[in-house]
């Protein structure tokens, strides 16, 4: 069985835990460089970016993960996930460390303090079995993809979409995977199930 680590220093961890669980794997917490050594594929989860990415420097972690993205561990990150993993950030704090490698322009705080918060249901590419129900929290969009990313999900055109509408909200690069939403809060195991998926098929 892989061993897929959530990254475990601020966010909603536990939800994370929970729904890799369901998927046949050895999931765990981690905290320090000897348990990220040990993860075939890590789960970046939603919370604060900011001060995820404090967090990181502190435990020490940041490098460390820097060189295994870059020698192409499986990541997931879910909204403040999505932040730390992009190559470019806008509107994020100027102390805010990125872990790089998804190569996407995310905006911070995309969807307004209107609407801070909402659901939606997404196609998403890759993902069978009619929509997927989408919580975003404080969420960030992708502004911008690179010609290697794959868009798997938008904000659907509506009336009430407004600058929203066709946002892209999800996006796969090779072993990369990201949503601006939280789909370990709905109990809907399919993003996490396409998740393990890459991690079993880069083992
Ligand atoms: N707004 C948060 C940030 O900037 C992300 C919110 C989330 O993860 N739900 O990190």
């Amino acid at each position: 069985q892989p061993v897929v680590g959530v990254l475990a220093l601020q966010g909603d961890v536990r939800e994370h835990l929970i729904a890799l669980a369901e998927c046949d794997v050895v999931a765990r917490p981690v905290r320090r460089p000897e348990e990220l050594a040990e993860v075939d594929g890590l789960v970046l989860p939603g919370g604060e970016s900011t001060t995820i990415s404090r967090l990181l420097h502190t435990f020490e972690l940041l490098e460390p993960l820097r060189a295994r993205l870059a020698d192409g561990l499986p990541a997931y990150g879910s909204c403040a996930g999505m932040i730390l993993l992009a190559d470019k950030v806008i509107d994020g704090r100027p102390d805010q460390h990125q872990l790089g490698g998804l190569d996407v322009v995310v905006r911070r705080n995309a969807f307004g303090r209107q609407v801070d918060s909402f659901e939606e249901d997404l196609d998403f590419q890759g993902v069978e079995d009619g929509p997927v129900h989408a919580v975003f929290i404080r969420a960030p969009w992708v502004e911008s993809s690179g010609g290697g990313v794959d868009v798997l999900a938008r904000v659907p055109e509506s009336p009430t979409a407004g600058e929203a509408a066709g946002r892209i909200v999800a996006v796969r690069q090779g072993h990369v995977l990201a949503t601006a939403f939280h789909p370990e809060l709905t109990g809907d195991g399919r993003v996490h199930r396409l998740f393990v998926e890459i991690v079993r098929s880069a083992g």
